[in-house]
């Protein structure tokens, strides 16, 4: 059999613990024996991040603009009994968040739908993706309590040295509590431009929500600036691909997504994105079928499963039991960055190699084969549960 040629590598970031067996799975049985493969390889496992001093994740978020398309396993985000049981000089940053920083991003998490892990919505039969704003809001606040009567003021001071600006927020006449946030206009635009360029690569329509009806001037801002950005630089190129951007107050979007059929992207503010995709992951089934890629407004991709290292396995692995660990959406993080790399290379065999991967991975479920995870809260009835290996070996059978 001939494999697929690639023109441009991936850059591929290796990780830590249960997904590290599978990345190495997944490469052995599902891609190197029908893709000629290249990627640049960053070794992002707690031990080289500790030996290069964090240096291979800039590294790797480097190669991404360089190269375009990212491929990540799971990683270790140090705490510290981390430091502890990797010998740790120091409690290294998040990778996601150094990446992230690097690349100017904007996350977008998807669902995957299979028939027998139903969501507990019944009109959704399409996924939901949720575009989560990264900066600012509450998440970079300032607050204080109020121990007794006293008057709570914003102060703007410009830094020319011109007229300072104050509002009062609160003439207190009792104990309480305050809190600033900010957002910047850049990081907003960023924001909105992200989304509006991942609905035209998934063909999906888009929405937008804030409650810019009560936040008349800091939610309104995000409304505006969403709205300039798709008049000036959007409208025409929807309207040629057949999709729309809708936007809407915060509540009455999330009336219309719960009625809804599911199929379109959800930008959602910082706070908003943060607790509606723990409620859409949750409503479709399972972290583990959830796929994260972030995507950087200057065209850069990056691929993952929204899951974790999933250590409580590892350790069973270490001890040499067998384990039933979801590979899917590790699977899905490389479907997904071989696709996106063979649109971009103009390699239809590429696309249609991950389409084919994805389908078979989706029908083997479907056929009754899953992991653990799965055959705990399927509806299909005698589901066969089998190991970490054995699906992939599975998958492996189908695509041949
Ligand atoms: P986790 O790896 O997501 O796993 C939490 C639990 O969820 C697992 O113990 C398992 O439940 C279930 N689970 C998650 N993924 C699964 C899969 N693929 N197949 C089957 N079950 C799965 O989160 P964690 O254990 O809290 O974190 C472990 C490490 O991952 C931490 O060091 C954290 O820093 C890191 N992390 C990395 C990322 C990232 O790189 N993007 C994201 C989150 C966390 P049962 O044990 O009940 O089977
Ligand atoms: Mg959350």
């Amino acid at each position: 059999m001939t494999k697929i040629a690639m023109k441009t590598p991936l850059v591929e970031m290796d990780g830590d613990e249960m997904t590290r067996i599978i990345w190495q799975m997944i490469k052995d049985e599902l891609i190197c024996p029908f893709v000629d493969l290249q990627t640049e390889y960053y070794d992002l496992g707690l031990e080289n991040r500790e030996a290069t001093a964090d240096q291979v994740t800039v590294d790797s978020a480097e190669a991404t603009k360089r190269l375009g398309v990212a491929v990540k396993c799971a990683t270790i985000t140090p705490n510290a009994a981390r430091v502890d049981e990797y010998h740790l000089s120091q409690m290294w940053k998040s990778p996601n968040g150094t990446i992230r920083a690097i690349l100017d991003g904007t996350v977008f998490r998807a669902p995957i739908v299979v028939k027998g892990i139903e969501p507990y919505v019944r009109t959704w039969t399409k996924p939901i993706t949720i575009a989560r704003h990264a900066y600012g809001d509450v998440y970079k606040n300032t607050e204080l309590r109020i121990p007794a009567p006293g008057k709570v003021e914003l102060v703007y001071t410009p830094a020319d040295g011109g007229e300072e600006i104050r509002a009062t927020v609160q003439e207190f006449d009792q104990p309480g509590i305050a809190q600033g946030i900010h957002n910047l206009d850049a990081s907003i635009g960023s924001f909105a431009r992200a989304s509006f360029e991942y609905a035209l690569s998934t063909g999906q329509d888009i929405w937008f929500a804030s409650k810019d009806t009560i936040s008349k001037t800091y939610d309104h801002r995000f409304k505006d600036i969403f709205q300039e950005i798709f008049d000036n630089e959007y409208r025409q190129r929807f309207e040629e691909a057949g999709i729309t951007y809708f936007y809407t107050l915060i509540d009455d979007a999330v009336a219309r997504v719960i009625r809804s059929e599911g199929g379109f992207i959800w930008a959602c503010k910082n706070y908003d994105g943060d607790v509606m995709s723990d409620m859409l992951s949750t409503a479709f089934g399972s972290l583990a079928m959830m796929t994260s890629v972030l995507v950087s407004p200057h065209g850069y991709y990056e691929y993952e499963a929204a899951h974790g290292t999933v250590q409580r396995h590892y350790y069973k692995h270490l001890a040499g039991e067998e384990t039933s660990t979801n590979s899917v959406a590790t699977i899905f993080a490389w479907s997904g960055a071989l696709r996106k790399r063979g649109e971009l290379d103009e390699l239809p065999e590429l696309v249609a190699f991950a389409d084919r991967l994805e389908r078979a991975t989706v029908d083997t479920i479907e056929s009754g084969l899953m992991t653990g995870d799965l055959a705990a809260i399927t509806t299909m009835e005698n589901p066969t549960k089998v190991n970490t290996r054995d699906f992939i070996l599975a998958v492996a059978e189908r695509l041949r």
